[in-house]
């Protein structure tokens, strides 16, 4: 077991066993667990599986009183709340006197494989204990109505998983997997170099603590395969291009029992034929002719989901003038909603029919006298 492995499972619990139990007590409780949870009797389940191994291994600690007073004297000195307390004082707890060398791999080079495993290991850096899976980063392509909306989807990945044929085992037809007999399952041997000592995944194992007599064909007794598999992910309403979501624990899976990643999804969002985003609000341009802008009208606006509206234009709108529908826009995390901005843009026709030219020829003749760029060039009018 590696240091970490003693600072954080609790091997008493496992068993359900009180800290001070008898050997007798601690036998029994594995027995009946292991009868309970052994994998003929649980085929297929990986919960069980994994609930096997972890039984295993604390009754192979506990039922050795030496490695369960280098276990008891762990938690003692680096447990929680416990703090760091100089070496050689204590006692192990179960009444066997305590070497710190004998628990951390020997020697004077013991504190620094202690510090090494604790850090090491919490940096991510060997893969002895429990390990965070790899945090996982993927993209979806969604709609404008679907990123206003949200959209439930699938989302097909390659992954890391356990290896269907001997179902994640290493071994073959799903042989159950031994303790690496050179590192003790620790998947971790201390080298003595210059009179210090550094830790080093086990070569035996390769730093997985277990081994396979018969490897798994299609593995090779790594117990693992990549394979595709398919989430369904829930994309929030109101989700913007760019956005990253958050997916705890769908990321790649964690090894040694420890936890998976996250999956990241990056959310692409294709434009809108007519509505843009500007935060929670929605965005429409309408064309509005001259005549409305002028005298005021009242224009049919689409909105993105149920009907279209009615906007009252005053007389005399301004070209690029906004107006604001109230709750027609993209939904919100509290369920109410943005607003729609409909901005005017007054539409200069092309043609004139002659009719229409006259009419324009006479509107221009009876506004002769306003000139729209009065300000502009005469001097004494600036800053008026
Ligand atoms: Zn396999
Ligand atoms: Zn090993």
């Amino acid at each position: 077991m590696s240091t970490r492995d003693f600072l954080e499972k609790d091997y008493y619990k496992t068993l359900g066993v009180p800290k001070d139990a008898t050997a007798d007590q601690i036998k029994k409780a594995y027995r009946k667990l292991a009868r309970t949870y052994h994998p003929d009797a649980n085929k297929g389940d990986t919960v069980a599986e994994d609930r096997f191994k972890e039984i295993s291994e604390a009754y192979d600690v506990l039922s050795d009183t030496k490695r369960r007073a280098e276990y008891d004297e762990a938690r003692t000195l680096f447990g929680s709340g416990g703090g760091f307390r100089a070496p050689g004082g204590g006692t192990g707890g179960a009444g066997v006197p305590f070497d710190f060398g004998d628990v951390f791999g020997g020697g004077a080079g013991g504190l620094g494989d202690v510090l090494g495993g604790l850090f090491g290991n919490r940096a991510g850096g060997t893969r002895t204990a429990a390990r965070r899976g790899a945090d996982v980063e993927s993209t979806v392509t969604l709609s404008f109505d679907d990123a206003v909306r949200g959209a439930t989807l699938p989302l097909r990945m390659a992954s890391e998983q356990a290896c269907p044929t001997c179902r994640g085992t290493g071994g073959r037809d799903g042989a159950l997997p031994a303790q690496c007999p050179v590192c003790h399952g620790s998947g971790q041997t201390s080298r003595n170099q210059g009179g210090f000592a550094f830790a080093e995944p086990c070569r035996e194992c390769r730093g997985r603590g277990l081994v396979v007599d018969d490897p798994c064909p299609d593995c090779r007794g790594s117990g693992r395969a990549m394979g595709q598999r398919t989430l369904t992910v829930r994309i929030p309403a109101g989700v913007k291009d760019g956005q990253r979501i958050r997916l705890k624990g769908k990321g790649g899976p964690g090894e040694r029992g420890g936890p998976a990643g996250d999956l990241f999804v990056v959310v692409k969002v294709t434009p809108h034929r007519l509505f843009g985003r500007s935060g929670d609000n929605l965005t429409l341009t309408v064309p509005v002719s001259f005549a409305e802008a002028a005298l005021g009208a009242e224009v049919k606006v689409p909105t993105l989901d149920g009907g279209p509206v009615t906007l009252r234009l005053p007389s005399g709108t301004a070209n690029g003038r906004t107006f604001r529908v109230r709750g027609k826009g993209a939904p919100r995390k509290d369920g109410t909603r943005g607003d729609l901005l409909v901005t005017v843009e007054v539409a200069v026709p092309t043609k004139l029919a002659p009719e229409a030219r006259s009419a324009v020829e006479a509107f221009r003749d009876a506004t002769a006298g306003e000139d729209p760029r009065s300000g502009l060039l005469d001097g004494s009018r600036t800053g008026g």
